[in-house]
C-alpha cells in the first residue's frame, strides 16, 4: 500500500473535542446543548446509530434525549413529537433516525423540524442555504468528508472532484461542498456513460454508491484523494465500502478506510452542528 490512511477515528476525536470544548464554553454561559433523537421501530441499524449518538453527546457534554417510539406510531403522532420538540426551548436540535417505517411519509416528518433544529441539515431550507452559500447546518456526512479531504493537506481548489452518487443526503451536498472549495466537480450516477473515465480523471474521488467493492483499482487516478462513503454488509457479516481499497491503496496519494473512516467523522459533525445550534438560539454565536 502506498496510500496514506485517513483515519477517520482520530480525526472525528479531534472534531468531537473541538466540539466538547465549545460546549464547555456554552456551559460556562448557562446554556447546556442538547439533542433530541427520535428513533421509530426496531431497525438493528438504527438502534446502533442511536446509541452511538447518546455516547457521543455525553463525551462531548452535550445533553442528549433519546426517544423511542413503536413500529406503529402513526405519521400524525410522530408529527405532534417533533412539534413538541420544536417548540422545547431546551432541545436544540431534532434529528429523526432514517429510515421511517413505510407507512410514514419522511418528506413530511423532515420538513416538520425547524431550519434552526435541523442538525442533519436535511431540510429544504437548510439545502438551499448551502446551495446559495448562506450560513446552515451542514449535512454531517459530506462536511465530515471534506474535513477529510483537508486534513490531507491536499488542495481542493482547481482539483476535479468526482463523486459518485447523487442522494440528497450524500452525493448532492458533497458535490455542492467541493464546489463551494473551487473544486471542479463531476457527479456520476446510475445513468452515467463513461463512469470508469470520469474516476480516472479525479484528483478527490468521493463514492457514495452503496456497492461494495464499486470503485476499483484502475478507476483511480494516481495520486488521488480517495473518500469512501459506502456502508455495506457483506456476507462475512462485516462492512465494506464501496471501494476496494487494497487495490485503490495502490494507486491514491490518502485513502479513508470502512469502518474507520466516515461513518465517525459523520457522528463528529452532528456534534459541532448541535453545539453550533445552541449558541445560534441563545445568541452566543
Ligand atoms: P442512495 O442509495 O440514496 O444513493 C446511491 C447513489 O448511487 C444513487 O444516487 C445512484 O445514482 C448511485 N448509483 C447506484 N448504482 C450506481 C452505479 N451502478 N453507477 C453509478 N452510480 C450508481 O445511497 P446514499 O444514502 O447516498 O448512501 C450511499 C452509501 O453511503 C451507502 O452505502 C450508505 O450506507 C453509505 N452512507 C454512509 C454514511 C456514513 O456516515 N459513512 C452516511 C450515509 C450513507
Amino acid at each position: 500500500m502506498q496510500a496514506k490512511l485517513i483515519d477517520g477515528k482520530a480525526l472525528a476525536a479531534q472534531v468531537k473535542a473541538e466540539a466538547a470544548a465549545e460546549a464547555a464554553a456554552l456551559k460556562a454561559k448557562g446554556v447546556t446543548p442538547c439533542l433530541a433523537v427520535v428513533l421509530v421501530g426496531e431497525d438493528p441499524a438504527s438502534q446502533v446509530y442511536v446509541r452511538g449518538k447518546a455516547k457521543d453527546c455525553g463525551e462531548c457534554g452535550i445533553d442528549s434525549r433519546v426517544i423511542r417510539l413503536p413500529e406503529a406510531t402513526t405519521q400524525a403522532e410522530l408529527l405532534a413529537l417533533v412539534a413538541e420538540l420544536a417548540a422545547d426551548r431546551a432541545v436544540n436540535g431534532i434529528l429523526v433516525q432514517l429510515p421511517l417505517p413505510a407507512h410514514i411519509d419522511e418528506k413530511a416528518v423532515i420538513d416538520a423540524i425547524p431550519p434552526e433544529k435541523d442538525v442533519d441539515g436535511f431540510s429544504p431550507v437548510n439545502v438551499g442555504r448551502m446551495q446559495i452559500g448562506e450560513p446552515c447546518y451542514l449535512p454531517c456526512t459530506p462536511a465530515g468528508c471534506v474535513r477529510m479531504i483537508e486534513s490531507t493537506g491536499a488542495s481542493i481548489d482547481g482539483k476535479h472532484a468526482v463523486v459518485i452518487g447523487r442522494s440528497n443526503i450524500v452525493g448532492k451536498p458533497a458535490a455542492l461542498l467541493l464546489l463551494a472549495k473551487n473544486a471542479t466537480v463531476t457527479i456520476c450516477h446510475s445513468h452515467t456513460a463513461n463512469l470508469k473515465e470520469l474516476c480516472r480523471s479525479a484528483d478527490i474521488l468521493v463514492a457514495a454508491v452503496g456497492k461494495a467493492g464499486f470503485v476499483t483499482g484502475d478507476m483511480v487516478k494516481p495520486g488521488a484523494v480517495v473518500i469512501d462513503v459506502g456502508i455495506n454488509r457483506g456476507a462475512d457479516g462485516k462492512l465494506h465500502g464501496d471501494v476496494d481499497f487494497a487495490a485503490a491503496a495502490e494507486k491514491a496519494a490518502f485513502i479513508t478506510p470502512v469502518p474507520g473512516g466516515v461513518g465517525p467523522m459523520t457522528r463528529a459533525m452532528l456534534m459541532k452542528n448541535t453545539v453550533q445550534a445552541a449558541a445560534l438560539q441563545n445568541g452566543l454565536a
